[in-house]
């Protein structure tokens, strides 16, 4: 903790929260807003940190909620050709090698042969500018020797090597390497193992879906861009089974809904764009994919894929059929989408002079829909109606805050910074005549509502 305080900000980012190349200064506020208010905190932060994992603080934690809701909402809930599903992240190790991880789940990896730090091959040369889209590790040792390309720090170069992503550990307390496992990289494979659990259980007739929301871990070589490229994540995932004539249709009704999600939650669509992966850069087991990218302040990035898994093998035991669903899967990753939601809505304003913030987030994600506050905090017949309706508001379910520091600009600047759609100020007036100040964040525009209107 003493340490911190000689460190200058500047280090701060640069050591904890590595990054591609910062463009402007608008990451380093939105990390700075997001540690000062408690949406993210670096993991492990009182050891030093630990790198590739984050942790959600209180608001954080309700805005994450808030998306997981209108994702489930609108995939599950609504539908009813699509049934939800929570699997185990560790699961039996031949899982992985029938998925095709256990061998193909790797990225190309090189070292610094001085320092032995560890880099993607591919990212050091996108960052030069190359284009790898169609590179083999094989062409990415041959480019570097050719080119003679060094590492970030002027050193020599080594081998580009294959490097499994999963992460493993020892299930039971034998210790020994027969019982080795994985967690899951994607939260896929937990839908694909149960899909016959799924039919057995429901009977729903193909085309249906499973959906669900889960962690995954992936051992990421160079994990960078703050919550962009971490090593634990959530993903919202859907295998959709479908018949094989039938899908280029499901795709494009996926590719469809993906995009109304992305407006449902408030991210800049004018900014998101949609690009079609070539065959050598897909997954092992994909026939197209269709990424969805978005212009972090850190570059264009990949947001959400969603690929045509093309088939899955499966013995009807009752019909004695060998049935083959085809597959389609949108997969959204929670903290791209949580990144690229206050990337769309944190704006910056001023103010005699000063600088101030607004997360401009649609009410239906935003931490807390109203913040409640007598106009002084001093004045106890204004703090107990200001108390009731705080109260009020909290037991019909709305996500409310009670704020009563500092003077009410001041009040209103903190709700600003966090993204609270609408303040409710109870003043003098509100004891005689029962109604409120209803302050608008986007607009500041302030007009009186009756407390039973509110
Ligand atoms: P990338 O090329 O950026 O490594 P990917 O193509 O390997 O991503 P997928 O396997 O398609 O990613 O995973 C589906 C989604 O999961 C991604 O679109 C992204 O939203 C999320 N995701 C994948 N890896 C990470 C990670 N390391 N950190 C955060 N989110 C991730």
């Amino acid at each position: 903790m003493l340490l911190s305080f000689f460190i200058t900000k500047t280090m701060f980012y640069a050591n904890i929260y590595p990054m591609s190349k910062i463009q402007d200064n608008k990451m380093e506020e939105i990390i700075s807003l997001c540690k000062r208010r408690g949406f993210i905190f670096q993991g492990s932060e009182i050891y030093g940190g630990l790198s590739g994992f984050f942790d959600y603080g209180p608001l954080g934690v309700e805005l994450k909620k808030n998306i997981e809701n209108i994702w489930w909402e609108m995939f599950v809930t609504k539908r009813d050709d699509i049934f939800g599903l929570d699997a185990t992240q560790i699961m039996h190790p031949k899982t992985f090698e029938a998925s095709g991880h256990a061998k193909n789940f790797a990225d190309p990896m090189v070292e610094d042969i001085k320092t032995k730090k560890k880099y993607r091959a591919d990212q050091l040369l996108e960052d030069l500018g190359e284009d790898v889209s169609s590179m083999s590790p094989q062409d990415m040792d041959s480019f570097i020797k050719e080119k003679g390309i060094k590492s970030p720090d002027g050193n020599e170069l080594g081998r580009v090597t294959k490097f499994n992503m999963m992460f493993s550990t020892i299930v039971g307390a034998s210790g020994d390497e027969d019982s080795r496992t994985y967690f899951r990289p994607e939260t896929a494979q937990g839908i694909f193992t149960n899909y016959k659990n799924v039919l057995d259980s429901l009977h729903p007739k193909i085309p249906f879906g499973i959906a669900q929301i889960g962690k995954s871990f992936r051992n990421e070589v160079a994990p960078r861009d703050f919550i962009f490229r971490i090593r634990e994540f959530t993903q919202m995932e859907i295998e959709f089974f479908i018949k094989k004539e039938d899908w280029k249709d499901h795709f494009e009704n996926f590719r469809k809904s993906t995009w109304d999600f992305i407006e449902a939650v408030g991210i800049n669509k004018e900014i998101v764009s949609e690009f079609d992966v070539p065959a050598e850069d897909r997954a092992h087991y994909s026939e197209k994919t269709i990424d969805f990218e978005f212009e972090y302040p850190f570059g264009k990035k990949e947001l959400f894929g969603l690929a045509y898994r093309t088939d899955l093998s499966y013995f009807d035991q009752q019909t004695g059929e060998r049935f083959i669903p085809h597959v389609i899967e949108p997969s959204l990753g929670l903290e791209r989408t949580v990144l690229a939601v206050l990337t769309s809505a944190y704006h910056e304003d001023e103010m005699n002079g000063e600088k101030i913030v607004f997360l401009k987030l649609p009410k239906e994600i935003a931490p807390y829909q109203f913040a409640v506050s007598p106009l002084l905090k001093n004045k106890p017949e204004l703090v107990a109606l200001a108390r009731e309706i705080y109260e009020n508001l909290k037991s019909k379910g709305v996500r409310v805050i009670f704020d009563d520091n500092g003077n009410i600009g001041k009040r209103y600047r903190r709700q600003d910074e966090i993204g609270t759609p609408s303040c409710i100020t109870v003043d003098f007036d509100s004891l005689e005549d029962q109604t409120v100040t209803l302050r608008d964040r986007d607009t500041g525009e302030q007009k009186r509502v009756k407390i039973e209107d509110l």
